[in-house]
């Protein structure tokens, strides 16, 4: 008796047997070219990997993903998956050394589509060299869960983790590029939006251009604009420090297409998720040198400034609009695109 099919994902594939071992052998392994970061790997297949690393701070970061549709413009839960955790710890200061992945399928899951993801957060692995060491398969049952979800738990080393909480009266605002990319590019693919086609999510892995401006110092805090997107990253930033924070609208880089979604669909384009943006507090001092840094690389080539922090109200960011209104942007409820990342 064969119990599965070559094309979806049974109960077996997820069950530590004979089944799961050829699986985990033939099809995931050798997509992913670097399995070790230490004496024992992921080759070793034992209960857990050994990771070196060297002197600093040790951050570690962990987080799950729900994304729909699993296959986006621009990129695919793999991917973002990947990403998701990578641009944590990239924003904690840390160099991204290893990595865990852990999948929950659900029962009938096309194995070729998790082929394509797979290979999608190997390729992102790879372009910042860090290496996956642990995984893990569990299978549900059909309508037990909706397709797949990816965990993934990251360890990086930062000479000095930076926090998002060490923003200074006078620190420079600097965003690395276009912001709402990628919830207005799932909001369209979802919906079918003509008007947004072309529209792609940011995701990337964001460390290659934050390591840039690391290396030119001054850096106080860094967030990445995640759930929530611009607004709840800036809020965060200003509570946490307890200064306030002055942004003007006309500074903050938006593509048309997602500027054109957002004024159709009355959803603020700085409350929805980048996944491939940073958001950092600089010392006016070295901002110059910070945006020269971030822009001589291709995903920092959008760096901006887009405002400052100061001491009147603290805890809140005031936008200046276009038009020369000043309001608050306030803290959103809760990101106005459901998963998304
Ligand atoms: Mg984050």
């Amino acid at each position: 008796m064969k119990p599965e099919t070559e094309e979806r994902i049974g109960a077996l594939h997820g069950a530590g047997g004979e089944l799961a071992a050829r699986f985990l052998h033939e099809r995931i392994l050798p997509k992913f070219r670097r399995r070790s970061a230490g004496r024992i790997g992921l080759d070793a297949l034992d209960d857990g990997a050994t990771v070196d690393l060297p002197p600093g701070e040790v951050v570690v970061s962990t987080d799950s993903h729900v994304v729909k549709p699993i296959f986006f413009p621009g990129g695919d839960i793999g991917k973002l998956a990947v990403c998701g955790t990578i641009n944590d710890l990239a924003v904690m200061g840390a160099r991204p050394i290893a990595l865990t992945l852990a999948l929950v399928l659900e029962e009938g899951f096309p194995l070729d589509d998790l082929e394509r993801i797979l290979d999608s957060a190997a390729r992102a692995l790879e372009a910042v060299g860090v290496a996956l060491v642990g995984g893990d398969t569990k299978v549900m049952g059909k309508g037990e869960l909706d397709g797949v979800v990816i965990n993934t738990t990251g360890v990086g080393v930062a000479e000095r983790a930076i926090s998002d909480a060490g923003l200074q009266e006078g620190d420079a605002i600097v965003v690395t590029g276009t912001v709402g990319d990628h919830g207005m590019a799932l909001l369209a693919a979802r919906e079918g939006f003509e008007l947004a086609s072309g529209l792609e999510s940011d995701v990337a892995p964001i460390w290659p251009v934050v390591e840039q401006a690391l290396a030119v110092g001054g850096i106080t805090a860094m967030k990445d604009p995640t759930r929530g997107g611009l607004a709840a990253a800036l809020n965060e930033m200003a509570q946490k420090a307890r200064v306030g924070i002055e942004i003007r609208e006309e500074a903050i880089p938006l593509r048309p297409e997602v500027q054109g979604l957002s004024e159709l669909l009355g959803i603020s384009p700085y409350e929805v998720a980048c996944e491939g943006r940073a958001v950092l507090g600089v010392r006016p001092d070295k901002v110059d040198q910070v945006l020269l840094a971030l822009r001589s690389h291709p995903l920092g080539q959008g760096a901006q400034v887009i405002g400052r922090a100061v001491s009147r109200y603290p805890g809140r960011v005031v936008l200046t609009t276009s038009v020369g209104g000043r309001r608050f942007l306030e803290m959103p409820l809760g990101d106005p695109v459901p998963r998304i990342c």
